[in-house]
């Protein structure tokens, strides 16, 4: 009868009710070490905020269509430590980053040389917790040429790696991104070996590595699954996040996954290691996390600008935190 209903002033009003998870997990906090915001819009940022989301982190990655020259990475990763960070803290999210040059693009290898040369003046710049997503993708000659290049900056630095690993092939990928990192004289306790599943979990975790799992909706991980994983394996070394991104994809697969769990009888504290504290162990390695920094970003006042553009449209009204110290 859908086509007769006519729509009245109550259907028109915004959904005030919360969703039965968010419900479950009142209270709690999450990070999710894994989300890229470029590609998400103002309401993701807010009904992460509502699910205790108080940080992330965005790792540098492909956008979908292959970039023709040097300064579109040059902004893009100029965006990540700018305009993208105080985006977030409009909504109370404390924002970091890991920059590096992604596997497809690196098979470009004309331009792969101009962004290498570039990373050193992005890597050591404040808020930037690791050399990321690297890795492979179709495990070309190239991509491993510049996955190792970019191991050396990370040892150089001192900073953890975030690798991706291959969707093809991705047992095979995920050893190799861990042989290569060791014949690289890394320590596996630096490095975040991301997109696991039932297949390489153990290898991971057995050589030391830190097992990061994304959950995505519909395909590969589900989060049904993801219970059945710290079950077997427990909450050591275990991480997951959202991995959202420009495609079809959940920005509240931490938050979604963490009340799932919490209905499946894992514990509290496994649920705060594999959805908060171990990702903030892991990257703070990079000496750039600071957890009280999660509560000042608390203190919203969306009359901020960032070189003067602002979250606001024409006419909005901006939010102010009442407990924020400052009063204008
Ligand atoms: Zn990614």
């Amino acid at each position: 009868m859908c086509c007769s209903h006519e729509l009245t002033e109550k259907d028109l009003a915004p959904i005030t009710a919360n969703p039965i998870f968010l419900e479950k997990i009142k209270g709690m906090r999450f990070f999710d070490p894994h989300v890229h915001m470029t590609s998400r819009t103002t309401d993701d940022y807010q009904a992460m905020a509502d699910a205790g989301v108080v940080a992330i982190i965005e790792p540098a990655f492909w956008l979908g269509q292959p970039r023709t020259g040097v300064d579109t990475f040059r902004d893009y990763f100029n965006s990540l430590i700018g305009w993208e960070r105080f985006r977030s803290s409009q909504f109370g999210i404390k924002h970091y980053c890991t920059i590096g040059l992604n596997s497809k693009e690196a098979n470009n290898e004309r331009l792969a040389e101009q962004v290498m040369e570039i990373l050193p003046l992005f890597i050591y710049k404040e808020g930037v917790v690791g050399v990321g997503e690297i890795g492979f993708d179709d495990q070309t000659p190239a991509e491993d040429k510049y996955y190792r290049a970019q191991l050396e900056l990370a040892k150089e630095a001192m900073l953890p790696v975030q690798i991706h690993t291959p969707h093809r092939d991705k047992k095979k990928g995920t050893q190799r991104s861990m042989d290569i990192a060791i014949e690289h004289g890394l320590d596996p306790r630096m490095i975040i070996v991301d997109h696991n599943n039932e297949e390489t979990v153990k290898e991971v975790l057995d050589r030391g590595f830190w097992a990061a799992f994304t959950i995505y909706p519909f395909t590969k991980m589900g989060n049904e699954r993801m219970v059945e994983i710290v079950k077997q394996y427990g909450s050591e070394r275990i991480m997951i996040n959202s991995a959202a991104d420009w495609g079809i994809s959940d920005p509240l697969a931490v938050p979604k996954t963490a009340a799932l769990m919490l209905e499946r009888g894992i514990s509290i504290k496994d649920i705060e290691l594999v959805c908060y504290q171990n990702a903030i162990d892991a990257f703070a390695q990079s000496g750039q996390i600071n957890v009280s920094e999660f509560d000042t970003v608390k203190e919203i006042d969306q009359n901020l600008k960032y070189n003067g553009s602002s979250v606001l449209r024409g006419g909005q009204q901006p939010r102010v935190d009442k407990n924020a110290t400052i009063i204008r």
